[in-house]
């Protein structure tokens, strides 16, 4: 291809999907122009490093590099043995997974990526050791890869031929009393914070700052959900509606950017990069060594509302899908209220909602009228389970010993022998463990939608999704009804700002066991993803019909999203990708579908601009 034929290429790049990219790459390749193409190195290319450079880096980093190895390739080998069934049995344990280097939480998402190990990985236990993996990987050409909890539905976390920093044994965690980020002495006022390092999981900081320390950090839902990860996807836990967004909650973070610089960013001291690590989408900006965020009083109480409710036929479904919509908008949109509602197929409603700074009397008082209201209909409708109103001290909450104690059903112990004893998730969400994603999609709905003249059409756009596939409205995931102080601070982070005036992030997803194409007996099952594909698309089209270029949740989202940049940022991409060109305008850091990656081809190796 001609120069000027590439430039007329590369111009329309940023409206091609990514496998396109990859495919337009590849004819370049061929075309004869390959000196102008950039492409990392590969092992078996005559650049990869030699055997004594790796033993440089590993002396760099005291012994922390790891030549990886996957449990898989034991199945790869003898899929029916004994060893490979106890890894698939093992891979439905989130900590088994998560002390893996070679092995993320997702499995793989059909059609879209398989979880590969890298070739290599620095198990990282300080920054010096970051310094060293970026600035060997960008001297060497190397794909860098980033993994914390490894959570990513993406495949973000993982790349096949590449470079790891793995940051798991980061995890220290420190409270302060009075925090003051470095450079903001004259611009802010001390305030309460926990240090977190980014390898450590959730659960590890509700630990310090609930169980032990008696204040509240805003984070996740899932425990084993990386802090790093979660924070630069912007973030949402169960009580997000009253704390906001977990990345607003952030005061300073220590990032290595590409060049090799361990930088401070906060309000005050690269304030550019402080605010694109907020929602930005993790791996894009540089590796986070440490994070803090302030912390918060604990309410007395948190607690749940749970319960199934059948209807028996279609027209009793859409009134309790409407009865629903209303008593949610007229008692739970606001800050008390966080979680979710599942409008299912067989006219089903599953109700799991969370609420905090209530009493078990005044829980009881928000929901009378809509108990009322079923029990004045006991023909209409089964609520079996029946609804539950609980409520135990907010302070044990995250609380492994108490949380086995009073509710041993609701969360599950990693089983593995001499596993920690804090070692715990949530059960419901064992599905996600290891799973191989068939589809996922989500969706930011407009406040609006609750008004009354609005009701009908989100009511029977709910209706008609569910006559495909389950729908979850996460109300936690949207900040309509949080103090304005928190939408505030939501707004000053690089999340879509759509996420503001959202009741609720629509999520409709489907997923299979753990399984690995080429490994027999335990591959996915591709009838069942296409079908549940189909059904999750036609779900989704569904509801979207009352929504105008819906906003989603980056790291809750469809793979194949062909809007990604509107979708996941809106109108805050070209401030974001400024921030990108800034800090690694040679793109170090690439991720599927993140900042500045319609510059690389699918696979982020190759540079589509002019190299
Ligand atoms: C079971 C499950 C439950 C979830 N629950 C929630 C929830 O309740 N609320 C919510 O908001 N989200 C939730 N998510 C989404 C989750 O927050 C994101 O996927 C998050 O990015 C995961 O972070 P991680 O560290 O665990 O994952 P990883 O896969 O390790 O990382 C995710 C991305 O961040 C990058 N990254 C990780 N560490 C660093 C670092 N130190 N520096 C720079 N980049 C880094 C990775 O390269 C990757 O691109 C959930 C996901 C799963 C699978």
């Amino acid at each position: 291809m001609k120069r000027r034929q590439f430039l007329n290429a590369a111009a329309a790049i940023p409206l091609l999907p990514g496998a396109e990219l990859w495919q337009l790459a590849a004819a370049r390749a061929d075309d004869g122009d390959a000196k102008q193409v950039f492409s990392r190195v590969r092992p078996g290319d005559a650049a990869w490093p030699s055997e004594e450079s790796w033993n440089k880096l590993g002396r760099a980093v005291e012994g922390r590099l790891i030549k990886v190895d996957s449990p898989l390739s034991a199945c790869r080998e003898a899929p029916e043995s004994p060893a490979c069934h106890e890894v698939f049995k093992a891979l439905r344990n989130p900590y088994y997974i998560g002390d893996h280097v070679g092995l993320t939480q997702t499995s793989g998402w059909v059609g879209a990526w398989t979880s590969r190990p890298s070739v290599y990985a620095v198990a990282a236990r300080k920054t010096d050791d970051v310094v060293a993996a970026v600035n060997f990987a960008r001297e060497n050409k190397l794909r860098l890869v980033v993994k914390g909890g490894g959570h990513s539905y993406q495949g973000t976390s993982c790349a096949a031929d590449s470079l790891l920093v793995w940051t798991r044994e980061m995890n220290a965690i420190s409270l302060h009393e009075a925090f003051v980020g470095r450079g903001c002495e004259e611009a802010q006022p001390p305030q309460p914070a926990v240090s977190v390092g980014a390898g450590a999981l959730w659960l590890a900081a509700y630990e310090a700052v609930t169980t032990r320390g008696g204040r509240y950090v805003q984070g996740g839902g899932c425990t084993t959900v990386g802090v790093a990860g979660l924070i630069q996807s912007g973030g949402f836990g169960s009580f997000s509606k009253k704390y906001g967004l977990a990345a607003a909650g952030l005061l300073e973070a220590e990032v290595v950017t590409a060049d090799g610089v361990a930088r401070i960013a906060n309000a005050c001291t690269n304030p550019d990069l402080f605010w694109g690590l907020k929602g930005g989408g993790g791996g894009s900006l540089g590796i986070v060594t440490r994070l803090t965020l302030r912390t918060r009083e604990l309410p007395q109480f948190f607690g749940a509302v749970v319960g199934t409710i059948r209807a028996p036929s279609e027209t009793a479904f859409r009134e309790l899908i409407a009865r629903a919509v209303s008593f949610y908008a007229d008692r739970l949109l606001n800050a008390h209220w966080g979680e979710q509602m599942r409008f299912g197929p067989g006219n089903k409603l599953e109700i799991s909602m969370v609420f905090q700074g209530l009493n078990q009397r005044q829980a009881e008082e928000v929901w009378k009228p809509f108990r009322e209201w079923l029990a004045a209909s006991p023909r209409d409708f089964t609520v079996e389970p029946p609804l539950r109103i609980v409520t135990l001290p907010a302070r044990i909450f995250w609380s492994a010993a108490f949380m086995k104690m009073i509710a041993p059903g609701a969360v599950v112990a990693d089983d593995r022998p001499h596993a920690p004893a804090g070692n715990v998730y949530w059960a419901d969400t064992g599905g996600e463990v290891g799973h191989v994603l068939y589809a996922y999609r989500s969706a930011w709905l407009p406040v609006s939608l609750l008004r009354e003249k609005e009701r009908p059409r989100l009511v029977e756009a709910l209706f008609e999704s569910t006559r495909h596939w389950g729908m979850s409205l996460h109300f936690n995931k949207g900040l309509a009804g949080a103090p304005a102080e928190e939408i505030a601070a939501a707004r000053d982070t690089a999340t879509n700002p759509a996420v503001l005036d959202a009741f609720a992030l629509a999520i409709c997803g489907a997923e299979g066991p753990p399984a690995f194409p080429g490994v027999k007996g335990h591959e996915p099952n591709l009838n069942a993803a296409g079908r549940a594909a189909s059904a999750v698309t036609k779900s989704m089209d569904k509801l979207l019909e009352v929504v105008d270029e819906a906003g989603s949740y980056v790291s809750e989202s469809d793979f194949f999203e062909p809007q990604w940049r509107r979708s996941f940022w809106g109108s805050n991409y070209p401030r974001l990708a400024a921030v990108k060109k800034k800090y690694d305008p040679d793109g170090l850091f690439t991720v599927h579908h993140g900042v500045g990656s319609e510059e690389w081809s699918a696979d982020g190796f190759t540079r589509l601009g002019p190299g």
